[in-house]
């Protein structure tokens, strides 16, 4: 994942652009494109990105005139997969979209170091997250997207992450990873469990570590009865085990059923455990509370290790987390949806 602070790792001069407006906002790009010379020249001052179908041209009175004729100027291509509180993610086909998918990722490769453009877009799908403003339907924002391989031999989920500058910090990062883990299927049937495409930069694991976090957090202090028990900051340890005396003090857990239960691989459950700092090696038996974590739970076998629930709520609160997932299950729309989930395998169309 792209992240601002890795930018100083490139001086100016291997900047091929300085600056880019991409619709009226100005910023300057964090690493070389490879935009084809003859249409953007070394060193060139400012470059003009459409904000919606990021054709690009160093010519501001050509942008403008782009600008009021751009076909995706009110609605982006491609089927509309998540929308909730005006934020919507849209799945792109790089096969039916090819320019699209060629000028994004030419507009990523300005903020990613560690990725290749690929050309090949046809074999990829681009999920491009919107806001659109309530006051104007018609006036929609592309904050980033992620794209997929459409055919993974390694189970990616995800092959590249972005949220433009001008919208970083905002957990949309957090959104677009949930969505991606939404789209593997993990949790029906003809799904897998995947994760990002590796290896990560140093900052996109820094992001994926917290957003793993964050999902094992909600899982193991999520009632497996029913819905949150509540917020971490309105209900204290102590009250909690109370309030589920239904359930045993201690479980016994595989790192692989956590995996199983988030949709995460079992290497990436390990990387964000540890990543958490709530392990405790299994010491004296009578101190054992909560769950446990074992490798493997057939007889001993295996390194087994103490999670106190205690902890993940202390984690929890020290990172505000939320018990909510900032990914709404109600806001998946057409094959997506809840309904056309729950009657399986949906053949209608997903057009909106
Ligand atoms: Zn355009």
């Amino acid at each position: 994942m792209a992240n601002k602070a890795s930018s100083r790792l490139q001086t100016p001069v291997d900047r091929n652009v300085k600056n880019v407006v991409l619709g009226d906002l100005l910023f300057k790009p964090w690493y070389q494109s490879i935009y084809p010379e003859d249409l953007v020249a070394k060193d060139t001052e400012c470059l003009y990105v459409c904000r919606w179908c990021f054709r690009y041209s160093c010519d501001g009175a050509a942008f403008a005139a782009h600008t009021r004729a751009c076909e995706h100027r009110t609605t982006p291509p491609g089927t509309k997969v998540y929308d909730n509180g005006g934020y919507a993610v849209w799945e792109v086909d790089g096969q039916g979209h090819k320019l699209f998918g060629q000028n994004l990722s030419l507009f990523a490769k300005l903020f990613l170091d560690h990725k290749t453009v690929f050309f090949d877009v046809a074999t990829f799908l681009y999920y491009i997250l919107t806001f659109t403003d309530p006051d104007n339907p018609d006036n929609y924002h592309v904050l980033g997207f992620f794209s997929k391989e459409k055919l993974s031999w390694d189970a990616n989920n995800l092959a590249c992450i972005l949220v433009f500058p001008p919208y970083q910090h905002k957990q949309l990062g957090k959104l677009l990873m949930g969505v991606s883990y939404k789209l593997s299927g993990w949790d029906v049937e003809g799904g897998y469990i995947g994760g990002p495409e590796k290896p990560l930069s140093d900052l996109g694991q820094k992001s994926y570590n917290r957003f793993w976090a964050e999902r094992i957090a909600r899982y193991l202090l999520r009632d497996k009865y029913g819905d949150n028990l509540a917020e971490p900051g309105l209900l204290k340890p102590a009250t909690l085990s109370k309030a589920s005396r239904k359930r045993p003090a201690r479980e016994h857990m595989t790192v692989e059923e956590i995996g199983r239960g988030t949709g995460m691989l079992t290497e990436d459950v390990i990387t964000a455990i540890k990543s958490m700092g709530v392990v405790a090696p299994e010491t004296s038996p009578k101190k054992r509370k909560l769950s446990r974590l074992s490798g493997d739970h057939h007889l001993n076998q295996g390194p087994t290790m103490i999670i106190r629930k205690s902890d993940v709520w202390e984690w929890a609160k020290s990172h505000n987390l939320s018990l909510d997932d900032p990914v709404r299950e109600e806001g998946f729309v057409g094959d997506w949806s809840l309904r056309a989930l729950s009657e399986g395998q949906s053949t209608a169309s997903s057009e909106d």
